[in-house]
């Protein structure tokens, strides 16, 4: 008989609704753990109609979780290694320019030869996830899917696609990002706030060697960093009040250029634009539950950070690390991994993390992004404490490029 539009799909162990980089990398990792995995995107082919001209911090765990997924070979060429972080405040102080600096040797017990991270290209991270997700064994992909709603009970879930096809699986992984459908679908909640303040993001040349060091100005507006790329390329984020990104990324090239040399020369030293800009708006949102029935939140659908240490997508991979610990060990005990028990375990893991990592990156902005008399003299001793105490400031390292024992095992 032809298949109809209504006729169900074939009944998985996990649905991933979301092929953004949290679901493509859930997936590939969930099948080769032997689970069977549909997943169900609403966009057609890879990667984006625009371009994401963002390159992410990923940190030494993330990078590990990302090799077992296959795709680190395939982006040596577009990668460059952190070796270390440099914050400097960009007001001025009693005491001097005050600034912070970490390096691999931070991070202690190794020979400090080991990046901190890896910057990553966003639109080659994506693409290289999308290439072994359609080669993954026992992953089927459905693409312009768009998920409509779903229904829960003993024996699983039941989602329905927009088409009015269903779907039966064990677990659903919501990884559908910041207004997941999903999320919304089970009634949890939300909360955080919109910084009425946006990115500029685009890649420059630099006319000073960067040596691997990401450099960030905090201005009362907030962060501008200029971020590794390839031979004297780099990556910027520049903080900007709501509209003002949006409007400068519509300006043509050279009013671009003016603008940015006569902001940021002193800082960054001259640069040229080496492709086009796009705005990217600001917003903190953490889901009040990682799970529901038959349902875990990973990635974006969890929690959206400020992004101003890099750490949002890092969230999202030690999500899909947990997930994939919990869904195996509760297998090798003879449990669902799709039972409240097993979900559980997994919100225990996840959630005190991603909420307390959310507060401290808001905090810092707080802190840090405005011209508050009071506050001013404290963000600087904050930035000079930091950089004179070692351990406090291998700490924070640490921290950032998540070398710590509680990572999911796919991380350590
Ligand atoms: C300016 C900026 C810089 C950043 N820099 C860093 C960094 O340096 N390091 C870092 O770790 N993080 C960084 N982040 C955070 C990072 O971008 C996000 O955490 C990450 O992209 C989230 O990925 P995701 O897969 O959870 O969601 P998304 O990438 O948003 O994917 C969601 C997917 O769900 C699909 N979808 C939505 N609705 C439906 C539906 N109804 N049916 C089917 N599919 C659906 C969408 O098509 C999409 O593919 C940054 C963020 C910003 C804004």
């Amino acid at each position: 008989m032809a298949e109809t539009h209504a006729d169900p799909l074939q009944d998985c162990d996990l649905a991933i609704v979301g092929a953004g980089p949290v679901g493509t990398s859930l997936g590939i990792l969930a099948a080769r753990a032997g689970f069977s995995v549909t997943l169900i995107d609403a966009r057609l082919e890879n990667p984006v109609t625009t371009r994401d001209t963002r390159t992410f911090a990923i940190v030494r765990g993330s990078w590990r979780l990302l090799g077992a997924t296959g795709v680190t070979g395939e982006l040596a060429d577009v990668i460059t290694p952190l070796n270390g972080l440099e914050a400097e405040d960009g007001g001025t102080h009693w005491f001097g320019a005050p600034h912070v600096a970490f390096s691999n040797d931070d991070l202690g017990g190794g020979t400090g030869k080991d990046a901190l991270g890896q910057m990553v290209p966003a639109a080659a991270l994506q693409a290289a996830l999308d290439r072994q997700t359609a080669a993954a064994q026992g992953l089927t992909w459905l693409k312009g899917a768009r998920f409509s709603g779903m229904e829960t009970g003993p024996a699983g879930a039941v989602i329905t696609l927009e088409n009015g096809q269903t779907l039966r699986a064990g677990l659903v992984a919501a990884c559908d990002g910041l207004h997941s459908p999903v999320r919304t679908a089970l009634g949890i909640r939300t909360e955080g706030r919109s910084y009425g303040k946006s990115v500029f993001a685009a890649d420059v040349t630099l006319e000073r060697p960067h040596h691997g060091i990401a450099r960030q100005l905090f201005t009362p507006e907030g962060p501008f960093a200029t971020l590794p790329l390839p031979g004297n390329r780099a990556n910027l984020a520049w903080y900007m009040k709501g509209g003002a990104a949006e409007a400068l990324v519509k300006q043509p090239k050279a009013a671009i250029e003016a603008e940015l040399n006569a902001r940021f020369a002193r800082f960054a030293g001259e640069m040229h634009l080496d492709g086009p800009p796009l705005s990217y708006p600001l917003v903190m949102q953490v889901a009040l539950a990682m799970t529901g029935p038959r349902t875990a939140l990973l990635g974006d659908a969890a929690h959206r950070i400020n992004p101003l240490a890099g750490q949002g997508l890092n969230l999202g991979f030690k999500d899909v690390g947990a997930l994939i610990d919990v869904m195996t060990e509760a297998r090798a005990a003879g449990l669902d991994p799709g039972s409240d028990t097993v979900l559980s375990r997994y919100q225990q893991w996840r959630r005190f993390d991603s909420y307390a990592t959310a507060m401290s990156m808001d905090l810092i902005d707080r802190t840090f992004s405005n011209d508050n008399p009071v506050l001013k003299p404290l963000r600087g001793i904050a930035l000079t404490v930091a950089n004179r105490v070692g351990p406090l400031r291998r700490a924070m390292a640490r921290q950032a490029s998540a070398a710590q024992a509680t990572m999911p095992s796919l991380m350590r």
